[in-house]
């Protein structure tokens, strides 16, 4: 057993480079995961994280359900494999292998069982007496492989192996590693910037973009329904065909003008048509996407000029000029010498394999969405969605800022996370929604089932396993975990929190003199005008939640103008210190100790500096931050 799992995960190196954003994932034991993304993106800085040789700023990491975080690297039972494979140029193969091992007195007939079986799984036994130097580029990572694999560690971390071997030795250690996962039967970590390689290897693929996720999903999930034209483009071979298009209606068919392509009309098969996210695109500009695999040759009446042919074996490659269109348009074929470059053809599309995106956004809008988002309002604890009215239970109240109650937010959930059973245990709440059953897709690795929930428009799309049995047209339960459940305000700033929010609760002491009064409060004294004309003695005072400001830095103090008036110049300051934040979007929710209040206090602040940076600083208290209450 070695399941690792990430809980919101955040790096932000020293100077304040955000390297690594809310990366949450849970990987299961025996699983082949490729981190893949762009240079830069934050892969080997996770990768680092979970090896120990990075400290994590904020986030939890489990190897085998254990809390990890401050856990040493050699105390993990990890093993990390890196591009450059750094083997002892004086020492054997076989001393190379059980150089860590002797290092740990593990005893010596062990050791040589160890290294004996690790050079028959990796197929080099007749190397071990050579040196390094003696050895080809795949042969040398071999053996770092080997000195992993002798470890007997419960998680292979691969940062890169391949990338300093020739194209044809990558392509061949490939499937060695590949077939290395399968003997060993332990959970590998690998990062590549190489969508191929990724595509090839893993059994999921986390695709990463400016420190974030994009999407985590099998190969064939991702290249079926990326969720962003990021993820479209980034994966696939050659890279899918984006055109500007316009939708529009025709009758009862959903059909696109493409502005990018000669302004040829194309019109979406019913089944698609039904699973554009959003009624309002229709009339708007969106982005169509088509991969060259998907587009027909010597049909329909979109005229191709063939420029340049690839013929590839077993399949020919044609890039193509189009009218209104700077870039090739790119076509694949089964391999056909007949078809040569100057020719024009006339092209049509699959509209069975049609993709579409937001034209500024670049969200997929059609087809399984990444998220279901629904509006909701709440009031206490009551959730309405649309003409239902759902009971929240404590647990999950307790998780909500003041600013998700009486006012328009929007439910967000990942359709994976959505079942028809109720969750069987306590601990995994859910909320229960009653959908209507409209249409079903059959996707290789899934169904994705279609619901409409009464009173709202569009669709609630849940994906099911292959062979589990639904039925069209009937109501029924969906169950939405608690903790899988995001809430967001029109800002699309989250609104629920990770940890508990506790009332920002304290006693303070109130003292006048001559129309002013001192509030003696978290080891500070605050001075205000008493305009309430409030009285000596104990009280209750309350923070509010996005009232105070943090002083981070003398710039932020004189760019920010409302620290500026008169009555903020005044020392109503109290020292705090943070233990935690959770980024909400532009703002940021700090969980700080004010002194001598029981519980901490949750605070919503803007997101242009971090506590791990800062854990302790002063917070103003402007007059309307805060409600007082007499003791009695
Ligand atoms: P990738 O592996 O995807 O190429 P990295 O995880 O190496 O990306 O880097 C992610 C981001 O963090 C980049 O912007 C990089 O410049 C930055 N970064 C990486 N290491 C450090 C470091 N030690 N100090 C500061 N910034 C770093």
């Amino acid at each position: 057993m070695a399941d690792v799992t990430l809980r919101h995960v955040y790096k932000v190196y020293d100077g304040g480079v955000r390297a690594v954003n809310d990366f949450d994932l849970e990987i299961k034991d025996k699983e082949f995961v490729v981190f893949v993304g762009p240079s830069g993106c934050g892969k080997s800085t996770t990768l680092r994280m979970i090896a120990g040789l990075e400290e994590i700023t904020a986030g939890q990491l489990y190897i085998d359900g254990q809390l990890m975080n401050e856990v040493e690297p050699k105390n993990r039972d990890i093993a990390m494999v890196f591009q450059s494979y750094a083997l002892y140029p004086h020492m054997t193969v076989y001393d190379n292998m059980a150089f860590g091992l002797k290092l740990r007195h593990t005893p010596k007939e062990e050791i040589d069982r160890r290294v004996r079986a690790a050079a028959e799984i990796l197929e080099i036994s007749e190397l071990l007496t050579r040196k390094p130097k003696a050895l080809s580029g795949g042969q040398r990572q071999r053996v770092a492989l080997g000195r992993t694999i002798v470890r007997d560690p419960k998680v292979f971390l691969l940062d890169e192996p391949l990338s300093n071997l020739d194209a044809k030795l990558r392509v061949s250690m490939r499937s060695e590693i590949t077939k290395l996962h399968e003997k060993l039967e332990t959970t590998f970590i690998y990062v590549t910037h190489d969508q191929t390689e990724a595509m090839t290897m893993g059994n999921r693929i986390v695709v990463m973009k400016d420190g974030f996720i994009q999407q985590a999903d099998t190969p064939i999930t991702l290249f079926e329904d990326p969720c962003n034209l990021f993820v479209a483009t980034f994966l696939g071979s050659p890279q899918m065909n984006i055109i500007d298009a316009e939708l529009f209606m025709d009758g009862k068919q959903l059909k696109a003008k493409l502005n990018g392509l000669d302004n040829m009309v194309v019109t979406f098969p019913d089944i698609k048509a039904k699973q554009l996210a959003n009624k309002k695109y229709i009339g708007q500009k969106v982005l169509l996407g088509i991969r060259p695999e998907h587009v027909r040759p010597n049909e329909g009446d979109l005229k191709a000029f063939i420029e340049v042919v690839e013929h590839l074996g077993d399949e020919s490659i044609l890039y193509c000029k189009m009218e209104n269109r700077k870039d090739p348009f790119i076509i694949k074929i089964p391999f056909n010498s007949k078809i040569h470059a100057n020719e024009e053809i006339n092209v049509a599309f699959n509209m069975d394999h049609i993709y579409m995106f937001d034209a500024d956004t670049h969200k997929a809008i059609m087809g399984i969405p990444h998220e279901d988002k629904i509006p909701v309002r709440i009031n206490n604890n009551l959730m309405q969605v649309g003409e239902q009215d759902i009971v929240l239970e404590k647990d999950f109240v307790d998780h909500l800022l003041d600013s998700a109650f009486n006012a328009d937010i929007k439910l967000a959930i990942k359709p994976d996370y959505i079942t028809l059973n109720k969750p069987e245990s306590e601990e995994e709440k859910a909320i229960a929604l009653k959908g209507k059953l409209e249409f079903i897709e059959q996707k290789t690795d899934y169904q994705a089932v279609y619901f409409s929930l009464a009173g709202l428009e569009g669709y609630f799309a849940i994906k099911i396993a292959n062979g589990e049995k639904v039925a069209l047209g009937k109501e029924v339960e969906l169950y939405l975990p608690y903790q899988r459940v995001k809430l967001y305000d029109e800002k699309h700033n989250k609104v629920n929190s990770r940890e508990i929010i506790h009332p920002n609760k304290g006693v303070c002491t109130v003292k006048t003199i001559n129309g002013m009064m001192k509030i003696n409060v978290g080891g500070a004294t605050l001075t205000y005008p008493n305009s309430e004309n409030y009285a000596d003695g104990r009280y209750e005072i309350t923070f509010k939640q996005d009232k105070l400001v943090p002083i981070f830095s003398k710039k932020m103090l004189k760019n920010n103008k409302a620290l500026t008036n008169p009555e903020m110049e005044a020392p109503n300051k109290i020292k705090v210190s943070a233990y935690d934040e959770d980024v909400l979007g532009d703002k940021l929710l700090i969980y700080v100790q004010i002194p001598g209040f029981e519980h901490y206090a949750s605070l919503v602040v803007p997101n242009n500096f971090s506590v791990y940076k800062m854990p302790k600083f002063e917070m103003y208290v402007p007059s309307d931050a805060f409600e007082l209450k007499a003791i009695k």
